[in-house]
């Protein structure tokens, strides 16, 4: 057994102080009944704990770090820009730059503008979604989690299925009534409500790779139908791109899928480790936005030098290196692993995998929405994570999670990876 001492005795003290002792739920560990470990540092694709602890890392903050920890480059960035000044509530020059790199990197997207969390991105996108068309209800499906603003945490993934609450408290029920909640991967179902609500649905938002009810891939024609329902209904079809963009493609799932959605929302990678989101689309959309139009949007610290030089340094690495194909073949090493272990133990499984995005189902043929993915067993995927955390491998503390693999994880972390994962199943 690893030593935890020091994160326990901290894990008491934040709790006093800090609901639950963390400031975001799943970080407490309550779902694999652990103590949550209190980090002190990364490098590459490892992390310490604060008893010394040394794990390999694949939750990498939940996907920003695509470049692993400290990125030298990335820190270069951040401490160059520091020296001018922290921030200032007035347009920067480098602003103009992650605007242009996003709309070359990501082409539907014309116009940008940035925030500082997915949550913002989403939020927004669909304010302006309901200004643009004059419409009200919006459209989401069951494990897809697109941030926590009210209206949005209907049947949200990993959170709800990882606590079991279906909902939030708090969150107005006229307003979560505007949302209408439809399985993953069901087109019919999307039809059908079309149908029975003309002319009312101002937005489709969906993640176009599903990655908090565990990942879930499109099925073929799924994107495709959401693009032609939307465009033939007057609604705006939204990619929740916050996890996807420059994870599975610099152009993300609407580069690899070619479906072109009206609004992208981004967060994670595009922040360098740092708080950014971003939203965008074409400029006959985004100028419903104020100053130039009538929605509503703002934000104190959006765009901020230090967060933009991050994202900025970030978005430059991935395009100067397109580091997809080797991060593809590390991540399908390790999923091979996983898989020939599984079923040389003839443990059922599925794995869904999309580059460097994945996770494994336990005890499933298959999964293709969040009510197969629920199915899973859950208390051999917390058997199998407190044995992974024994050993030294960082995994997401919930069944309904991905596993990130960064450009900073070697060939020797694979293989170790895969040797804990035997003697762990
Ligand atoms: C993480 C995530 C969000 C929310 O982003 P925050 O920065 O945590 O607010 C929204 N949508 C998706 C798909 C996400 O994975």
């Amino acid at each position: 057994m690893i030593i935890n001492k020091v994160s326990e005795e901290l894990y008491s003290k934040a709790v006093g102080y800090i609901p639950g002792g963390v400031n975001s739920p799943v970080r407490a560990f309550r779902s694999v009944g652990l103590c949550p470990h209190f980090i002190k540092s990364g490098q590459g694709s490892h992390i310490v704990d604060e008893d010394g602890n040394d794990f390999i890392d694949y939750v990498c903050s939940w996907g920003p770090l695509i470049l692993g920890h400290a990125n030298p480059e990335v820190l270069d960035a951040i401490s160059r820009t520091m020296r001018d000044g922290t921030s200032f509530g007035a347009p920067t020059r480098r602003e103009i730059d992650m605007a242009e790199l996003i709309s070359e990197l990501v082409p539907s997207i014309e116009m940008v503008r940035l925030v500082s969390s997915g949550t913002e991105a989403t939020m927004s996108a669909i304010r302006l979604a309901r200004g643009y068309t004059g419409r009200e209800k919006i459209v989401k499906f069951s494990g897809c989690y697109h941030g926590h603003s009210d209206g949005l945490l209907a049947k949200a993934g990993s959170g709800a299925a990882t606590f079991s609450i279906p909902d939030s408290l708090g969150a107005p029920k006229s307003l979560v009534e505007q949302t209408i909640v439809l399985p993953y991967n069901d087109l019919e179902g999307v039809r059908e409500c079309f149908q029975s609500m003309p002319g009312q649905i101002a937005a489709i938002i969906v993640e176009p790779i599903a990655g908090n009810m565990g990942v879930v891939k499109p099925l073929a024609g799924f994107l495709e139908g959401l693009r032609d329902i939307c465009s033939s209904n007057g609604s705006l079809l939204i990619f929740d791109e916050v996890i996807s963009g420059f994870r599975v493609a610099l152009g993300g799932a609407q580069e690899l899928y070619g479906v072109i959605p009206d609004l992208t929302c981004l967060g994670k990678i595009i922040g360098g480790g740092l708080p950014v989101g971003a939203f965008g689309g074409p400029r006959k959309i985004m100028e419903f936005l104020a100053p130039v139009g009538g929605v509503y949007q703002a934000g104190t610290l959006s765009g901020n030098p230090l967060a933009v030089s991050a994202g900025l340094a970030t978005l430059r690495i991935l395009k100067r290196d397109n580091p997809y194909p080797s991060l593809e073949e590390k991540s399908s090493r390790l999923t091979r692993g996983l898989a020939e272990i599984l079923s040389r133990k003839s443990l059922k499984n599925t794995v869904n995998r999309l580059g460097s995005l994945f996770s494994v189902f336990f005890d499933m043929e298959s999964v293709t929405n969040y009510e197969e993915a629920i199915k899973a067993d859950k208390s051999r995927f917390n058997t199998f994570f407190a044995k992974m955390l024994d050993q030294g491998i960082y995994l997401a503390p919930s069944a309904f999670e991905a596993w990130f693999v960064s450009t900073a994880h070697s060939d020797q972390d694979i293989d170790y990876t895969l040797n804990c994962a035997e003697r762990s199943l």
